[in-house]
């Protein structure tokens, strides 16, 4: 156990994690703009949006970039900079840093190096969603964005779809029908599902409904602004919700499946998926049976 960071490293410099707004100016804590005034350097996500955040608030700092494209070679810069006793502050574009967002590889790089790592507590969109949306609040399982591609949703939505807890996801509005679609398909249209639109901005907005219903919303007009979706848990979990052992029959696997909460269709692409079968093929085949 390493209880107190500071004692392994003295003069080393401290990464400060610093949440910034999702929408709101106003939502930046005093803490962090003392910090983002106070730290030798800011790695942030896009240096250009971190500059029109630190020229509102009239701070002067030096930037450097942290990205997915560059975290490689960035990181271990950062870590020197740290051990030469340097304090760094890493944020991101929006909320906070490592969710769904650039900063884990710096952290876990911290930490391996026994250097002090700090969060501050701040904006977070899946939080601050979770508490207005009337779904129950704890457990929850946080996921951000699902799978780009239909098939990779469906197998990740699968190992949902029994969890009893409220599940909170990502995504952003040109995908957002088709992903709602996705759940529908594989959690059925009954689920509950609140949509948090444009959190601590103007247009912030909570849309509650069934899966069926919201399907139906984001179809019939062009989607716009950010979101969160929320999907209520499983009442009603179906076994144990393991994935069922994989029968010798795929018909019996689709049953299994089905007798598991998913959608037949979805159960049928899942097994099809799983086995290399095509899936029109099997899907004949079973509604032939
Ligand atoms: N790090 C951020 C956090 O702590 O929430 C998340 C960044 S992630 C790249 C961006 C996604 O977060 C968006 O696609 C949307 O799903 C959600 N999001 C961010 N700001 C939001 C807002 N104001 N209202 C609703 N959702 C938001």
């Amino acid at each position: 156990m390493q209880a107190v960071q500071s004692f392994k490293n003295q003069a080393a410099g401290t990464l400060y994690l610093v949440p910034t707004p999702i929408g709101n100016l106003g939502d930046i804590t005093a803490r962090a703009l003392d910090t983002l005034r106070a730290v030798d350097l800011v790695a942030a996500e896009d240096t250009r949006h971190t500059q029109q955040l630190l020229n509102h608030f009239e701070i002067k700092q030096h930037l450097v970039s942290l990205h997915e494209h560059n975290y490689a070679q960035r990181v271990p810069q950062l870590i020197e900079e740290l051990k030469a006793g340097k304090d760094v502050a890493q944020c991101s574009d929006a909320g906070m840093p490592s969710i769904s967002d650039p900063g884990k590889e710096l952290v876990a790089a911290a930490v391996k190096e026994g250097l002090p790592v700090v969060a501050l507590p701040g904006p977070n969109a899946g939080l601050t969603a979770l508490i207005a949306s009337g779904l129950v609040p704890q457990p929850f399982t946080f996921y951000g964005f699902l799978p780009r591609k239909h098939q990779q949703q469906v197998t990740a939505l699968s190992e949902l779809v029994n969890r009893p807890e409220t599940l909170i996801f990502y995504e952003a509005p040109h995908r957002l029908a088709k992903t709602l679609a996705a759940l529908a398909e594989v959690f059925g249209k009954e689920r509950k599902v609140v949509l948090a639109r444009e959190l601590t901005k103007r247009y912030e907005e909570y849309l509650r409904g069934s899966l069926g219903e919201a399907v139906n919303w984001a179809e019939s007009q062009p989607v716009r602004g950010e979101f969160v979706l929320l999907v209520a848990g499983n009442d009603h979990p179906q076994a144990s919700g393991e994935a069922p052992a994989q029968a010798a029959d795929p018909i019996e696997q689709i049953d299994a499946e089905i007798a598991r909460g998913l959608t037949t269709n979805a159960a049928i692409k899942l097994v099809a998926k799983q086995r290399g079968l095509k899936r029109q093929e099997l899907y004949k085949q079973y509604h032939q049976l």
